[in-house]
C-alpha cells in the first residue's frame, strides 16, 4: 500500500522553494484507509503527533481535518508510523494550518489508536477522532476574557503610582501590585479588577496607553459542576473491610505496586462490596502517584456511584452523556491539564487524556452497552485491557455475574486472576422470587397481555399503599418468537437445544406485527441463535395442527397497557431508543422523589434500582433468549435477572420480583432463579463448545448493507469469493465441520482454522429499508481473523458498491 500520493508527477525540488522543511504523516476522518504524508511550511511549523490540521484532500483539495500522526524523522518506534521523505520525492501537498495548540493524544493514545484501528478494522483518522470528544474540537464553552497585568519593573511600581495623576488609575495599580500580577502567568480579569474598584474601563485603557499595564486575551472555560444532583448520598462512616475484601486488597496492592499489567477479574455479588474496594485500589495508585480511571455502563452513571466516588476524591474528573458539551469540554481539560488524577465515566472514558495510568476498573464488565455500535466498533473493556497493558497497569474488571469470555481468560491466560467475594456486606434478605408461567394465561385472557394476572394483582396492592413498582421489558419491540397457543409448542432447533427466533423475510416490510393467521408466516424465517441455520415457519403447528401464534412485546404496549389498566396510576417510560441523557436523568429524579408510582422501560432501568419505595419489580418477559436471536441470550437471561434479584429489596420493605416467562423450565431462568451462576457457566458452555463460539473460539460479522436487495447479493458473493481466495492464499483450512472439539476442550488434528458462513440474511434483515446481509467468521486465533482482515483491507473494496460494516467480537449479531 503506498502511502504517498501520486497524483503529481513534478520533482521535489519544487517544493523545497517554499520553504517546506517538514514531513508530517496526516490520517484524515474520512473512510479512507491509509495515512498521507504532506509538506508543512516554516511559518507553521512546528507541528507534533496528535495535533490537528487543516489540509487539501482529494481531486478537488478540499481542505479537511486530520490528525497529524507522525512527523519525519521522530520514529515512533513500530514500522509505518514514521514519516520520511520519499526517496523518489514527488510534490507534495501542503498543510494548510494547525488547529490545537497542544497535541490532543499523547504517543500513549496514539499507540492505543493503531491498536484500535488494526484489531477493529478501521481507519486510523476515524479512530483518532472518535477519541476526542467532539465538545473538545469543537471548543465547547471555551471564553476568550479580557486580563490585565503589569509590565513594569517591580522597583519602579512605588514611583510610577506617584506620577500618577488619576486617583483610579493609582488603585489599579495598586491593587494589581498587592495581587502580584506581574505577567502573563500571573494575570487578573479586567472585569473582576474594575468590579472590585468600582471603576470604567476608562484608566485602564490610559493606564495601558502609556505601557504601565497590558492587557492579553485569555482563553477559559466555564467550570461547570459534572456531579448529577438529586440523590443526595449519606456520608460514609469508617467502613472496615471484611475478611474477603481485605484479602482482595493485599492483592490488588501488591499487583500495582508491582507496576507490571496484569488483569483481575474481581467476582462478587452485589453488595458484596466491590464498589469499596474499587475505593481502596484508586487509594493505593494515587499514593503512588498515578491516576486511576473507573468505567461503569452510561447507566450505572447516575446512580450513587458518582457520588460516592468523588465524596472520595478530590481530583475527580467525570465523563457521561448527562453531560453539557461545554461542561465535557471543561472535564476534559481539567484532565489534561494534571488537575484530576481519578476519571469516572463510561465506555469512551478509556481515552480520557490522564498520564501516568496506574489502575483502570471496569465495573459491570460483563455489560453489553461497553461495545460500541458504530465505528469503531470497539469493546471499551477490551480497550481498557489493552490501555492497562501500554501504561504497565493493573486492571480491575468486576462483576457478579462476569462474561464467560472473562471467566475463560481467567483459566487460559497467565496475566489475569480471579478473586471472589462471595457473600453480601450487609445480610440483606434476597427479595421473593416469583415465577409466572405465561402459557397457561394464554387464552384464558382476552388478547395478549404484558402484565399477568398474578402481577396485576400485587401491582393494585402495591399502589394502594403507596408504594413504587419497576416493570422491566426487553430491548425492543422487534422481537418474535413463534409459539402454538393450543397445545403450546414452541420451534426448536435440529441442531441445538434452543428455540428458534422468529424474523421477518426482505418480503415482509413495515413495523406491525404479523398476526395469528398462517397466511403471514410464510414471509419469515425461523432462526437458531447457536448455530444459525434457518427454516420457513410451518404454517401449521407440526404437534397439534392448530395454528402458530406470534408474540412481539414492546414497550409502547405495555404503555398502553398500563393505562387501561391503572388509569390512575402516574407511570413514566424509559428506554434507551426514545431517551436522551437528560431526560433520563430527569425521570430517574421524578421516580426518586415519588412524583412517579410505576416506571416501566428496558432493561436499562435494571442498574437503577436503589430506590427503597419500590417494593415490586416485574419483569414482563425474562425470555430474552426468544427476543435476543443472538447466542448470548441465555447469558443475558441470567445477567438480567441475577441482576434484579441482587438489587431489589435494599431497604428494610421486603421486595418481590415477579419473573415472567413463557420458558419456565429454561436453564438460564432456573439457574438465575437459584442463583446457581457455577450451574448456569457450566450448562452454557457446553453449548457454546459444541458450536464454536466465544468464549471458544472468536467471532467477526461482516455486515453489508444496501437498498437494492440484487445488488446487496451480488456485492455479498463477491465477499464471500474474496474472503475465500484470501484463506486459500494465506493456508488457512476452511471447513464446514462442528462439534470437532474434543471433550477436552482441544480441536481435532487437522488444524480448522476458519469457519466462513453465509452471506445469509442479517438477524434484522432490512432497516431503515436497507437490506441486511452478513458473513459470519469463526476462528479459534484471533490472530486467524485478524490475518484475514489484514489481507482483505488490502485490497479494493468490493463491487458494486455497498455500506460494509466490520464487527470484531461482535456482542449482539443483530
Ligand atoms: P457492590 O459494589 O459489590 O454492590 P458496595 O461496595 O457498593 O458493593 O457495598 C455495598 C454497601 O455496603 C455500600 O453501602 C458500602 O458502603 C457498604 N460496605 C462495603 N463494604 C463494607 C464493609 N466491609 N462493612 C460495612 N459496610 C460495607
Ligand atoms: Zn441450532
Amino acid at each position: 500500500m503506498s502511502k504517498y500520493q501520486t497524483d503529481s508527477l513534478f520533482e521535489a525540488e519544487q517544493a523545497d522553494k517554499t520553504a517546506c522543511h517538514h514531513i508530517i504523516r496526516v490520517a484524515f476522518e474520512t473512510a479512507a484507509d491509509r495515512e498521507f504524508d504532506y509538506l508543512v511550511p516554516d511559518e507553521i511549523w512546528p507541528v507534533r503527533v496528535g495535533q490537528r490540521v487543516e489540509a487539501p484532500f482529494g481531486k478537488k483539495d478540499k481542505l479537511q481535518v486530520g490528525f497529524c500522526v507522525a512527523v519525519e524523522g521522530e520514529g515512533q518506534g513500530d514500522k509505518g508510523t514514521k514519516a520520511q521523505r520519499p526517496k523518489k520525492a514527488f510534490k507534495l501537498k501542503t498543510i494548510e494550518k494547525v488547529l490545537d495548540k497542544e497535541p490532543l493524544l499523547d504517543a500513549e493514545l496514539m499507540e492505543l489508536a493503531r491498536w484500535i484501528s488494526s484489531y477493529y478494522v478501521c481507519p486510523l483518522g476515524q479512530v483518532l477522532a472518535a477519541m476526542v470528544p467532539g465538545a473538545v474540537k469543537k471548543g465547547a464553552g471555551v471564553r476568550t476574557q479580557r486580563c490585565i497585568y503589569l509590565a513594569i519593573s517591580t522597583s519602579g511600581i512605588e514611583e510610577t503610582i506617584q506620577q500618577l495623576r488619576g486617583k483610579k488609575q493609582k488603585q489599579i495599580v495598586s491593587f494589581l501590585q498587592s495581587r502580584g500580577a506581574f505577567s502573563t502567568e500571573t494575570t487578573l480579569g479586567l472585569q473582576e479588577v474594575l468590579q472590585a474598584l468600582g471603576c470604567t474601563n476608562q484608566p485602564v485603557k490610559k493606564l495601558a496607553e502609556k505601557q504601565i499595564i497590558k492587557i492579553v486575551g485569555k482563553t477559559i472555560l466555564k467550570s461547570l459542576p459534572a456531579i448529577p444532583k438529586g440523590m443526595a448520598i449519606k456520608p460514609e462512616e469508617d467502613i472496615v473491610l471484611n475478611e474477603y475484601q481485605q484479602k482482595a486488597l493485599t492483592f490488588f496492592k501488591e499487583k500495582i505496586d508491582s507496576k507490571q499489567f496484569s488483569v483481575t477479574l474481581l467476582h462478587g455479588v452485589t453488595d458484596s462490596g466491590k464498589t469499596e474496594l474499587y475505593t481502596r485500589a484508586i487509594e493505593l495508585v494515587l499514593k503512588k502517584g498515578r491516576g486511576a480511571i473507573v468505567l461503569l455502563p452510561e447507566i450505572a452513571l447516575t446512580a450513587q456511584t458518582v457520588q460516592r466516588f468523588s465524596a472520595r476524591f478530590e481530583k475527580i474528573a467525570v465523563m457521561h452523556s448527562g453531560l453539557t458539551a461545554s461542561q465535557r469540554n471543561a472535564q476534559w481539560q481539567k484532565i489534561k491539564a494534571g488537575q484530576a488524577n481519578v476519571v469516572i465515566g463510561a465506555r469512551s472514558a478509556v481515552f480520557a487524556p490522564l498520564p501516568g495510568i496506574g489502575l483502570i476498573i471496569v465495573d459491570e464488565e460483563h455489560e453489553p452497552s461497553y461495545k460500541q455500535d458504530t465505528v469503531p466498533r470497539y469493546n471499551g473493556r477490551d480497550v481498557a485491557i489493552k490501555r492497562a497493558q501500554l501504561a504497565n497497569a493493573h486492571c480491575i474488571l468486576g462483576s457478579a455475574t462476569p462474561s464467560l469470555e472473562t471467566l475463560s481468560n481467567c483459566q487460559s491466560k497467565k496475566y489475569f486472576n480471579l478473586v471472589r467475594l462471595p457473600k453480601r456486606v450487609m445480610d440483606l434478605p434476597m427479595p421473593e422470587m416469583k415465577l409466572v408461567d405465561l402459557r397457561s394465561s394464554w387464552g384464558t385472557q382476552k388478547g395478549i397481555n404484558l402484565i399477568s394476572e398474578p402481577l396485576a394483582e400485587r401491582l393494585k396492592e402495591v399502589l394502594a399503599k403507596k408504594e413504587q413498582a419497576i416493570l422491566l421489558l426487553n430491548r425492543r419491540g422487534y422481537s418474535n418468537f413463534v409459539f402454538c397457543p393450543s397445545c403450546k409448542h414452541t420451534l426448536h432447533c435440529q441442531n441445538c437445544d434452543t428455540t428458534l427466533t422468529f424474523h421477518k423475510s426482505k418480503t415482509f416490510s413495515g413495523e406491525q406485527m404479523p398476526t395469528i393467521t398462517g397466511k403471514h408466516l410464510r414471509h419469515g424465517y425461523a432462526i437458531c441463535h447457536y448455530c444459525l441455520s434457518q427454516t420457513l415457519v410451518p404454517e401449521k403447528c407440526p404437534v397439534c395442527g392448530a395454528g402458530f401464534a406470534m408474540i412481539g412485546l414492546g414497550s409502547q404496549r405495555l404503555e398502553e397497557e398500563l393505562a387501561r389498566k391503572f388509569p390512575e396510576a402516574r407511570t413514566s417510560r424509559v428506554d434507551s431508543d426514545s431517551m436522551r441523557g437528560k431526560d433520563y436523568y430527569r425521570v430517574l429524579r421524578d421516580f426518586s422523589d415519588g412524583r412517579i408510582d410505576i416506571l416501566a422501560g428496558t432493561q436499562m432501568l435494571a442498574k437503577g434500582l436503589h430506590f427503597p419505595n419500590v417494593t415490586l419489580v416485574g419483569i414482563i418477559s425474562a425470555d430474552t433468549s426468544l427476543y435476543l436471536p443472538d447466542f448470548r441470550a441465555n447469558e443475558r437471561t441470567f445477567q438480567l435477572i441475577s441482576q434484579v434479584a441482587g438489587r431489589a429489596g435494599r431497604s428494610a420493605k421486603k421486595g418481590t420480583v415477579f419473573v415472567q416467562t413463557f420458558l419456565p423450565n429454561q436453564p438460564a431462568i432456573q439457574f438465575a432463579i437459584s442463583g446457581d451462576f457455577g450451574g448456569f457457566v457450566k450448562e452454557e458452555l457446553k453449548h457454546r463448545k459444541a458450536c464454536n463460539l466465544p468464549p471458544f473460539w472468536r467471532l467477526a460479522a461482516i455486515v453489508m448493507r444496501d437498498r437494492n436487495f440484487d445488488k446487496l447479493e451480488a456485492a455479498c458473493k463477491k465477499m464471500r469469493e474474496k474472503i475465500d481466495q484470501i484463506t486459500e492464499r494465506d493456508g488457512l483450512v476452511r471447513r464446514l465441520v462442528r462439534h470437532s472439539f474434543s471433550e477436552d476442550g482441544s480441536f481435532s488434528e487437522g488444524g480448522l482454522d476458519v469457519v466462513v458462513r453465509g452471506p445469509m440474511p442479517a438477524v434484522i434483515s432490512r432497516i431503515q429499508r436497507f437490506h441486511r446481509m452478513q458473513i459470519i467468521i469463526q476462528a479459534p486465533q484471533a490472530e486467524t481473523i485478524q490475518q484475514l482482515f489484514t489481507s482483505l483491507r488490502a485490497t479494493r473494496p468490493v463491487r458494486p458498491k455497498v455500506m460494509v460494516a466490520i464487527d470484531i467480537d461482535p456482542v449482539n449479531l443483530l
